[in-house]
């Protein structure tokens, strides 16, 4: 990386399924955006891995391709994971978990805002503005020993398994110290400024030796409101009024549940972005799967993908001190906003007949036209 004349290299890893058919046009949109707004540039570097990788050629994430994401200054990712491919144990195939393992991507951040015209589940018209953000621990919890279950009992009938939930100190200060950090920048713009511990304290000790960990922490950001829930109150509440969350944290197992809830309350998994943020790296992908049902057909919905670039236009710009790559993040978000305000373009995920084509094509124009970057220059 340069970042001395903002040349961005990026790793791009289309995966599986509809990862490519997403991954494509938002490529394409930010090579746009690098034309129209200038001051930063990208090159991008394309990536195999993923399951049928893994099926070609006996790898799924190969050791190069990791190296060089590594080295990289972002890496955006499509989708990663096919049911029907999977490793001799049953498992199936997620090189996206090895990156987040392997760079340490201990945030990852869930933004929970409602689009013009996206179905509104809840029926409540409060809840067609919800703007909240979810930050699921991605390196530990109970995914940090997944592939060594232990099994009590014969090889061919255990009687038991055992799969231990791991929470370090480390772990939990750095997620808590970037989520006060994301709630603090959040109350700048507007928001509440409450960062709510998302656990389930009250049955299982290391959640409550979490807790502790939060509070003492608490006291470094006085500006930021602490708060609590238990996890299952939590999903109640989601459903129930979602409306006033702030800036949630959780375990990584909570939080991957949670997510898809959130989902859920965005109209539809193609609507939903995510970034795995690191001290040094970050991946940025949509929070769905490789949907293999829909593949190959043009339906994935890429407003989730494009979303996603827009997050990682804002860590560029945040973390090297690029307005423009701020500037770029704003007016895409802008554009997504305005392609789908007159409530004409519907997703075929919402029943209409928008495939990614035309959700592409909507937000493009809204990029050519100008008003998006109208939008966003009013904003700021
Ligand atoms: P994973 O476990 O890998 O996250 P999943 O099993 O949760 O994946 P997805 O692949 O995310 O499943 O798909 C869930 C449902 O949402 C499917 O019906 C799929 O077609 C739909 N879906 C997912 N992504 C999109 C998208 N971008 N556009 C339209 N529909 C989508």
């Amino acid at each position: 990386m340069t970042a001395a004349n903002s040349a961005f290299q990026i790793s791009v890893f289309p995966g599986d399924g509809i990862g490519g058919e997403v991954i494509d046009p938002t490529v394409e949109v930010l090579k746009l955006l690098e034309k129209q707004i200038g001051g930063f540039s990208f090159r991008f570097e394309s990536e195999k891995a993923g399951a049928q990788h893994y099926k070609d050629t006996g790898t799924a994430l190969p050791e190069d391709a990791m190296k060089r994401a590594e080295g990289s200054d972002a890496i955006l990712l499509g989708a990663m994971g096919m049911p029907s491919i999977r490793y001799p144990d049953g498992r199936e195939i997620a090189p996206q978990l090895e990156l987040r393992e392997n760079l340490e991507l201990f945030a990852g951040v869930r933004p929970v805002k409602t689009r013009p015209g996206a179905p509104n589940p809840l029926g409540d018209p409060r809840a067609a503005n919800l703007d909240f953000v979810l930050i699921r621990e991605s390196t530990e919890g109970l995914f940090a020993n997944r592939g060594q279950t232990r099994y009590d009992g014969p090889a061919d009938r255990p009687t038991a398994a055992h799969d231990t939930m791991t929470i370090t100190r480390a772990g939990s200060e750095r997620l808590f110290d970037f989520s006060f950090k994301l709630a603090e920048k959040r109350k700048a713009k507007g928001h509440r400024g409450q960062l709510m511990c998302i656990d389930k304290a009250n049955v299982i000790g290391g959640f409550y030796w979490m807790r502790g960990i939060f509070d003492e922490m608490s006291a470094q950001y006085p500006g930021v409101e602490p708060a609590h829930m238990y996890v299952d109150a939590c999903a109640l509440n989601m459903v129930r009024r979602p409306w006033d969350f702030d800036v949630m944290v959780t375990e990584n197992m909570f939080g991957d549940i949670l997510s898809d809830l959130a989902a859920g309350l965005m109209g539809g998994m193609g609507m939903a972005p995510s970034a795995d943020i690191g001290t040094r790296n970050a991946v940025f992908q949509p929070c769905h799967g490789s949907a293999p049902d829909i593949m190959g057909q043009g339906l994935a919905n890429p407003t989730a993908t494009l979303l996603s670039a827009a997050m990682m236009l804002e860590w560029l710009g945040d973390t090297h001190g690029i307005s423009e790559c701020n500037l770029a993040a704003s007016v895409l978000d802008h554009a997504v906003d305005l392609a789908f305000e007159d409530g004409k373009l519907v997703p075929t995920e919402f029943g209409g007949t928008a495939g990614t084509k035309a959700v592409t094509d909507a937000v493009v124009a809204r990029l050519d036209d100008g008003s998006a970057r109208s939008r966003a220059d009013s904003a700021a």
